[in-house]
């Protein structure tokens, strides 16, 4: 266990470089990483990269060969940075994305300014999550310049795409084997839970299309079709009645904020119906009709069972009338993800939110997912939570702000944290 003193001296090398850490999270609001279509990711990587270059980490640079969606318009960059210690393991992953979501209308602050006010910081990705990386850079840098030495490594990643899935950064990394548990112990997302709240996992995520399939037939004589729309309304029925009602009854233990997404749920996502590329308006009987749903599914389901449950409905109302055809595709699959309870890294953010924001830390899990799910699924990696500054519920809305003494609090905890996981034993 470090000393008050060894504490006490990183925590004093946080305090010093709280401009540094305002002018660099700054700097990245200004570049309108903005995700669709992927903007400035560039411009963005080079300025984080560099910024690490200069603080002496060994800096890799690697682009989503492969990806569809990394073009020469839009290039899908990630960087991750090295520091070593005197032995290579354990290592400590810090990982932030770089990407944003649209601005949005109805701001009150540039939304690429990064503009100060009242103690907080503003503009898109102020909390979601371009603080966090900033506070995960400097909560390393923090540990380098209090002098003490580290037993293992410690790796900052600033990846692409978290917004749109994660498939060109996080994901990608780990496919190539640069983020997995070969060479990673520990990983903490800076995604913005606040400066008390230890995000350890979420639940699943199940996205399908049920394809009602129809006969086309004229208008005037409908009885010689059959109609997809009029057929997939059963199902629905079924699905609202029954499915709907007995999902509101399954909670997780898992501590789900808020609270009323402690629940298993089914959202319909979009429906379509009619003649395939035709105009809405047509003088026949549909032949198709699409609906798209969104399946939020716990741990104490699993994903095979939450599958099940939905076919045994589609084949009992298909196999009530021999015109109704149903076809299940699956569009997207996340598994549920949660830290082990007893991992040394969440023990380590306790320790350090209790010194530092003197207040009970707080486990919580996300409503929705991030790249948790890729270090775990692909990289193997168990111990992996979220932590960092800013306030989930402003994140995605306009004038999404940070405090500012919630940013250099959060820096202090990770920089405790990564102090006691790596501290020599002997010091
Ligand atoms: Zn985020």
């Amino acid at each position: 266990m470090p000393t008050i003193q060894e504490q006490d001296r990183v925590l004093a090398r946080v305090e010093e470089a709280t401009q540094e850490i305002l002018e660099l999270s700054r700097k990245l609001i200004r570049i309108p990483t903005v995700n669709p279509p992927g903007t400035a990711y560039t411009e963005a990587t080079d300025l984080i990269g560099d910024a690490l270059g200069k603080l002496g980490f060994e800096v890799e640079r690697f682009a989503a060969e492969g990806r569809p969606e990394h073009t020469e318009e839009h290039p899908r960059i990630n960087v991750v940075a090295t520091r070593r210690g005197s032995r290579p393991r354990p290592c400590v992953h810090l990982n932030g994305h770089y990407d944003v979501v649209p601005a949005g209308e109805g701001w009150t602050h540039d939304p690429f300014g990064g503009e100060i006010e009242n103690g907080r910081l503003y503009g898109r990705g102020a909390a979601d999550m371009k603080a966090g990386l900033v506070a995960a850079i400097f909560a390393a840098e923090a540990l380098h310049r209090a002098g003490l030495g580290t037993k293992g490594t410690i790796e900052i990643s600033a990846t692409a795409d978290e917004e749109s899935g994660g498939f060109s950064g996080v994901a990608w990394l780990a496919e190539k084997g640069r983020l997995t548990s070969s060479s990673i112990d520990h990983v903490i997302i800076p995604e913005p839970f606040g400066v008390d709240r230890i995000c350890t996992g979420h639940r699943g995520v199940y996205w399908f299309e049920i394809e009602s399939e129809g006969e086309i037939g004229h208008g005037s004589m409908p009885f010689l079709g059959v109609n997809a729309i009029t057929n997939m309304t059963p199902l629905l029925e079924a699905l609202q009645s029954r499915l709907v009602p007995a999902l509101a009854q399954r909670r997780t233990s898992m501590p789900v904020v808020p609270e009323g997404a402690r629940y298993a749920t089914l959202n319909i996502n979009s429906i379509e119906g009619g003649q395939a590329g035709m105009d809405p308006q047509t003088p026949c009987v549909a032949d198709r009709c699409k609906v798209i749903f969104d399946r939020r599914f716990l741990v104490e389901e699993g994903f095979e069972a939450t599958r099940r449950e939905i076919v045994d409905i589609l084949r009992e109302v298909e196999a009530a009338d021999p015109s109704r055809r149903y076809c299940l595709t699956d569009l997207m699959v996340v598994h549920p993800v949660q830290a082990p309870d007893d991992s040394p890294l969440i023990a380590a953010l306790e320790a350090a939110i209790r010194r530092v924001v003197q207040t009970p830390p707080i486990r919580v899990a996300s409503p929705g997912t991030y790249d948790q799910k890729h270090f775990v699924r692909i990289g193997g990696i168990d111990s992996c939570v979220a932590y960092g500054p800013g306030e989930l519920e402003l994140a995605h809305q306009p004038d999404e702000s940070c405090s500012i003494a919630d940013l250099i609090d959060s820096t202090k905890v990770m920089a405790l944290a990564l102090l006691s996981l790596l501290a020599p034993e002997n010091a």
